[in-house]
């Protein structure tokens, strides 16, 4: 008998959503304890959350029955204050994936082109086909996105555009001149979400906050997230930067209590902690040196990056995956964006970064 419900028919056909594997699905699946498996899958931070942060939580816990603040004022000032913008400027999402949705529900339905590039983030095109909107995807170049072809894609039915810079999941970063041609160069009627996930990573991010603290581009976003350098992704919060109209639009979309009070703890203790974040940065840039050295050691190509992943081309990226995931390390197989020869890794604590490049070194043979 057929299913007697009516789904709605964009679902028809969406593919849902693969995250990086759990470690404890691994273990039991492997038949080994937690703690010998490690995951360098989801970009996730190495040395743990802030201990600031942690300290906040415990002393919000004893608050656990009282509903948060749905308008986050201490979070959201803290923030503000920071970033050199005004609370007005600022949403905060469930990890910056639900400020995409805010994006679907406030600008997408069907008939609306909703502009991407090959190899983007995997959940721009799910929110934009379940809204029903029409995906126009650019071709990449260089496994990176071609923001000029991607301006000449806009066309009068499109009202959004998305671009990852740094991309997940090639890694690249778009030269500073091109994101200023775009910036400079997107029609007012579209919405511009620059997703700037990674940007803490760099030393050289093209700023682009000036032209939010004086709203002199109404149609530019930013979404940014607590889940990577600061290492909070199990709390899940991210925030969107935008113009107060956009900002207050976005408002009417939102759960009225999507940040819970443990999330708005840690995430206001964690901008404080400029230790941690520079440890952080510090473990990055030196894994990462060691992933280029031993990769060029071992003959296999990558894609430079300056983000806490690298894409790293294996020949048969699922056999490499799996191969990689019996020697207890989880990694992230690329077939699922069009890239089976690919495997992305996120960098690791030292210890963590020479056991995967150890199993790695086993595997292909060299
Ligand atoms: C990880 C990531 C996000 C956000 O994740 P959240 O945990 O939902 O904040 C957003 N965009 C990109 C490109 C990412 O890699």
């Amino acid at each position: 008998m057929a299913f007697p419900i009516t789904f709605n028919p964009t679902l028809a056909t969406l593919p849902v959503y693969q995250p990086g594997r759990p470690i404890e699905e691994v273990a039991r699946e492997l038949g080994i304890p937690a703690a010998d498996v490690i995951k360098l899958a989801s970009n996730e931070n190495p040395l743990g959350p802030s201990p600031l942060a942690l300290a906040a939580v415990q002393k919000m816990l004893p608050q656990a029955h009282l509903y948060p603040d749905g308008n986050a004022f201490h979070l959201k000032q803290k923030l503000a204050d920071q970033l050199g913008v005004t609370p007005s400027h600022l949403i905060l999402g469930n990890g910056s994936n639900e400020i995409i949705e805010f994006v679907g529900h406030s600008v997408m339905a069907p008939g609306v082109d909703v502009v991407v590039s090959q190899y983007c983030f995997a959940i721009y095109p799910i929110i934009a086909r379940m809204a029903g909107a029409n995906l126009i995807t650019v071709p990449a170049r260089a496994y990176g996105h071609d923001l000029r072809a991607m301006l000449r894609a806009i066309t009068p039915a499109t009202r959004v555009v998305f671009v990852a810079n740094p991309n997940n999941p090639t890694g690249t970063v778009a030269p500073r001149e091109q994101v200023v041609e775009l910036v400079n160069g997107v029609p007012d009627h579209v919405l511009l979400v620059m997703d700037e996930a990674y940007i803490e990573f760099l030393d050289d991010a093209v700023d682009l906050l000036p032209l939010l603290r004086n709203n002199v581009r109404p149609n530019l976003v930013l979404m940014r997230t607590f889940s990577k350098i600061y290492g909070l992704a199990g709390f899940r919060c991210g925030y969107g930067i935008g113009h107060p109209e956009v900002i207050k639009t976005w408002e009417k979309v939102r759960q009225p209590f999507n940040i819970n009070s443990l999330a708005q703890a840690a995430a206001h203790a964690a901008l404080d902690d400029r230790e941690h974040l520079q440890r952080t940065r510090h473990n990055n840039r030196e894994g990462l040196a060691l992933f280029e050295k031993t990769l060029r050691e071992l003959g296999l190509e990558f894609v430079p990056t300056p983000t806490n992943f690298i894409m790293i081309k294996v020949g048969d990226g699922q056999r490499v995956f799996g191969e990689l995931q019996k020697r207890g390390v989880i990694v992230r197989p690329m077939g699922g964006y069009q890239l089976p020869e690919f495997i992305r890794i996120s960098i690791g604590t030292p210890a963590e970064n020479r056991r995967c490049l150890d199993a790695l070194r086993a595997i292909v043979g060299k």
